[in-house]
């Protein structure tokens, strides 16, 4: 048996077992290898009753002293052991005749479980357990016991029993080392048979603290062969784009400029930069595949009008995404007025469109008459034909994830070839996690805010003090300004999310009846929120309460204060953003986080990070530290790719050897990269083909 050969050659595995596997992502013996374990347990050695702790998972034996069954609402199995240094009770609610009779007075048992504490004595609930016969002891382990991820009728057992046949295959076709020596050598780190061999069967004095945190050098072999697998897989995907032609943009110099100097603002230095290293990759015959990374406010929808209107110039055409409605439509109504002068209106495209108006659209963006299309991802989905696509523009990229932004690339393309891509984020992210999530992508950052805006003061505020900040309310928006009211995101249920918008709405009209209030949330009609958002921005309305669909983008200089409701259930960066609706303008701006107490400490803390800064990166970076990547790379909706061993947050200080290992492997032997990728991701090698 070689590890490669397939799953049925193992003993045991016939062809049902095989397609239970498959689903495990595991098709050959080799696969086994790379299925590791989620923990383990200690069976090695032999626990006194006496010396048990609370919550522990231990083995023991001892003397069965009484059996009974007892009835505490449902029927209980109740035994009482002992090893002389104290008592142990077993309890189980399921049990048949069989295994009562097992336990008689005097015999010895051995089991396995978790220590709770019971009324008496400390219990092990249904815990695994043998009679033992005379003078027969417990039998330990001489390794600690691997407990691998589960599957639906795949049995711990059995698991271990296929790692036990493959871990001996290994030891005549061991996996290919794929990585450079030099690497694992610098590194100090064990060979690949090493740590796979360690990882599933550790010996029985292994540091399991440390194996359970994921930083033991085996672990941190294979984490760093992973990183290595996705960062190679979006590595060739930046390489291929230097393969792929796109319409080089060399005209429209003279449109931009004059763009430029009509403006309403001088572009900052940040911005200026940015554009010129936009306009040098679109100049050139391959796709630019580029990402912005600004804080908010800092004037990333300008810079990306400028990319567009190069494309326009040119005779093409260039179309922007939003991830919400609202902000798509704030796109049209900004690039609408930025345009007019040009005589360029944009086409608009959304899932809530009605089907003459979408139609209407579709037609011009198919015949080219529609220079610049604006919209949700209704802008990719089937039927939608570009004449002559050059320019793609994703804003709040994090809100789509790697997966649909490769996958858009890939329909972008037309017979002119690749649209070029920018995308843009007003969630920064540390370096060395941007280095892992955005490989396939250039990066410009704009670290500069238009000059005059002051940073947002923030507080927090239990909400007990709701009063208070009523009042704060009312004599903010009798001066003139004017406020939102932002109301707790609940989980995954836009009902709940309404219902409390609803219930603070209601509130808030009460106890200010001369405000005019109004009400923007998630369940309403497109037109209907626009109604709401617009009233807000033409200061019809004073106070806005809204749901967090207000959460990115939306630009009402005249608002001063915000007030975010149950902002410790929030993400840092999400309360960043709230926050950035706030302070556009040339009043000094506020942010009330208002709390339900008693706060945790790590509640605490983040609320803390929102007090002291306005910087985006080191929000983000806190974020990272105390919530973990997901958050902040839109993993939630689109499932960030599934880190086997490695985790983007312990692991990131990796990526700087990452990064070097993988160009001295893809200098060296691009057959090793595609082994490394394969071995990882599949077959399907990439993140676009998943
Ligand atoms: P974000 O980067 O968060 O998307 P926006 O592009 O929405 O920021 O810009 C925020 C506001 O700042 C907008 O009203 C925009 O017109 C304005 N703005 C952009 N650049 C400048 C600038 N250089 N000077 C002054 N205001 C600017
Ligand atoms: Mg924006």
């Amino acid at each position: 048996m070689r590890s490669e050969s397939s799953l049925t050659t193992l003993k045991g595995v016939g062809p049902a077992l095989a397609r239970k596997l498959e689903k495990l992502g595991l098709f050959r013996v080799e696969d086994l290898l790379f299925l590791l374990p989620l923990r383990y347990e200690d069976r090695t050695q032999l626990v006194k009753i006496g010396a048990l702790v609370a919550g522990t998972r231990c083995l023991v034996t001892g003397e069965v002293l009484l059996a009974e069954t007892v009835y505490r609402g449902r029927r209980n199995l109740l035994v009482r052991i002992s090893d002389g240094s104290g008592q142990l009770t077993l309890r189980f609610f399921h049990f048949s005749r069989q295994q009562q009779a097992q336990f008689q007075v005097g015999t010895n048992v051995s089991c396995f479980g978790e220590v709770r504490r019971g009324a008496k004595n400390f219990e092990m609930i249904h815990p695994e357990y043998r009679i033992l016969r005379e003078n027969q002891g417990a039998a330990t382990n001489d390794s600690l016991t691997p407990i691998y991820p589960a599957t639906e009728g795949v049995q711990q057992g059995r698991l271990r029993n296929l790692t036990d046949q493959a871990l001996r295959a290994m030891q005549e076709t061991p996996p290919a080392e794929l990585l450079p020596k030099n690497i694992t050598r610098d590194m100090g780190m064990p060979s690949l048979a090493e740590a796979i061999r360690y990882l599933h069967r550790p010996p029985a004095d292994a540091n399991v603290e440390q194996m359970l945190q994921g930083r033991h050098p085996c672990q941190q072999r294979l984490a760093f062969e992973e990183l290595l697998a996705h960062y190679l897989s979006l590595r060739s995907l930046r390489a291929l784009a230097e393969t792929e032609d796109a319409l080089a943009l060399t005209g429209g110099g003279p449109e931009v400029s004059r763009f430029i100097s009509d403006l309403p603002f001088k572009l900052t230095r940040a911005q200026d930069r940015v554009i010129d290293e936009i306009i040098s990759d679109l100049e050139k015959p391959h796709p630019m595949m580029r990402l912005i990374q600004g804080d908010v406010g800092s004037g990333k929808t300008v810079v990306a009008a400028i990319a567009c209107l190069k494309a326009i110039a040119c005779g093409l055409q260039a179309a922007i995404m939003a991830p919400t409605e609202i902000l798509a439509e704030q796109h049209w109504r900004n690039f609408s007025a930025w345009f007019a002068a040009l005589d360029i209106e944009p086409a608009w495209l959304s899932g809530s469109q009605r089907t003459v108006a979408r139609r209407t659209s579709l037609q011009a963006i198919a015949d080219g008459s529609a220079p610049l299309v604006v919209g949700t991802h209704a802008l990719f989905q089937e039927g939608v034909e570009f004449h002559r696509l050059a320019l793609v523009v994703i804003d709040e990229q994090h809100r789509f994830g790697v997966h649909q932004r490769v996958a858009l690339r890939d329909k972008g393309v037309t017979p002119q070839g690749h649209p070029h891509q920018l995308v843009m984020t007003a969630t920064p992210i540390p370096r060395t996690l941007a280095m892992a999530a955005y490989a396939d992508l250039d990066t410009s950052v704009i670290d500069e805010l238009p000059p005059g805006r002051q940073p947002v003061l923030t507080i927090a505020v239990p909400d007990t003090r709701r009063g208070e900040i009523v009042e704060r309310v009312r004599s903010a928006c009798a001066s003139g300004q004017q406020a939102y009211w932002v109301c707790p995101l609940i989980e995954e249920s836009e009902v709940l999310d309404y219902q409390a918008a609803e219930a603070s709405y209601q509130m808030l009209t009460e106890a200010l009846p001369d405000l005019r209030v109004g009400l923007v949330h998630g369940r309403m009609r497109p037109a209907e929120k626009e109604r709401g958002m617009r009233a807000f921005k033409e200061g019809l309305i004073q106070l806005l309460v809204a749901t967090t669909v207000i959460e990115v983008g939306v630009d009402v200089p005249n608002a001063s204060l915000m007030i975010i409701e149950n902002a410790e259930r929030m993400g840092l960066s999400q309360l960043h953003q709230l926050r950035g609706r706030v302070g556009r303008g040339a009043t000094q701006s506020h942010c009330v986080l208002l709390y339900k107490p008693p706060l945790g400490r790590i509640a605490k803390e983040r609320l803390a990070v929102l007090r002291d800064t306005n910087d985006g990166f080191i929000v983000a970076q806190r974020d990272l530290e105390l919530r973990g990547p997901g958050e902040l790379l839109g993993a939630r909706q689109t499932g960030l790719p599934d880190y086997r061993v490695a985790n983007l947050v312990r692991d990131a200080e990796l990526m700087p050897q990452v990064q070097i290992a993988a160009e001295t492997i893809r200098k060296r032997s691009e057959e090793t990269a595609a082994a490394i990728v394969r071995r990882w991701l599949g077959d399907a090698g990439r993140y676009g083909k998943v």
